[in-house]
């Protein structure tokens, strides 16, 4: 079968204050200013397909359970190697999964030598509409929001370490198009609703830093496939190895 390219587009809708920075913010832990990435062309603010992508990956290997799996594996290597004797070394951080072989590797990617096939998924930059530029320079509309972040102080119940972080307002939207080969055909249902899945995921959880604390709420709007029919954007059932 001949190479085949699918492509998801459509918009993503800020529904709570979107903070993704740029590499300085983890430097500038106490920092006053904490701005968000930026294009550097037009100065507005802009979502990395990077982040969108890393996001949909790490949603998508929680969903079918890889994390712990990865977890467990690693307990029981080093489990073994205690019983011949070698010592206690247990790493217990766990990145994103390598095997090459599930739903996630042959979606996402792998360094995995025994990957069944390059990476099938690619993510690109998302950039405000033209809607919200016109309703930006026209309208008004506040696309950047200032939040102070405090600690309070238990004792004094006093708030401490006021920090600056900059959010991307609400009802800014911003165009996305995921494009994703297909090599086997097997894998074109499983593809799709796997990338179905990871953007419902990502509706019920959140883009960027600080989502425990409110942050990056975003909705999927008007998302269409190459044909422009309607995506739906729903969690369905995985089978993670198959194919
Ligand atoms: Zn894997």
């Amino acid at each position: 079968m001949a190479l085949e390219i699918k492509t998801i587009k459509g918009e993503i809708e800020i529904v709570s204050g979107l903070h993704i920075g740029g590499n300085k913010d983890t430097l500038e832990i106490g920092g006053i200013d904490n701005p968000v990435i930026k294009d550097p062309i037009t100065g507005y603010p802009y979502i990395p397909g990077s982040s969108l992508k890393g996001k949909l990956r790490s949603l998508l290997e929680w969903y079918i359970g890889r994390p712990f799996e990865i977890l467990q594996a690693k307990q029981k290597e080093n489990k073994k190697r205690m019983e011949r004797g070698e010592r206690n070394f247990l790493d217990e951080s766990v990145g994103p999964c390598n095997c090459g072989q599930c739903i996630v590797c042959r979606l996402f990617g792998s360094t995995n030598e025994n990957a069944k096939h390059p990476t099938s998924i690619v993510v690109r930059d998302c950039f405000i509409t033209d809607e919200t530029q016109k309703r930006i320079s026209e309208e008004h509309l506040n696309y950047l929001e200032e939040k102070v972040e405090n600690s309070i102080d238990r004792i004094k119940g006093k708030a401490t370490n006021p920090r600056h972080t900059e959010r991307v307002a609400p009802k800014v939207k911003f165009s996305f198009e995921i494009n994703y080969k297909i090599f086997d055909k097997k894998e074109k249902e499983e593809f799709k609703n796997a990338i179905a899945t990871s953007l419902a995921l990502l509706e019920k959880d959140y883009l960027g830093g600080n989502g425990s604390r409110g942050y990056g709420r975003i909705k999927f709007l008007n998302v269409r496939d190459e044909n422009g029919e309607e995506f739906k954007i729903e969690i369905k059932e995985l089978n993670k190895e198959n194919s």
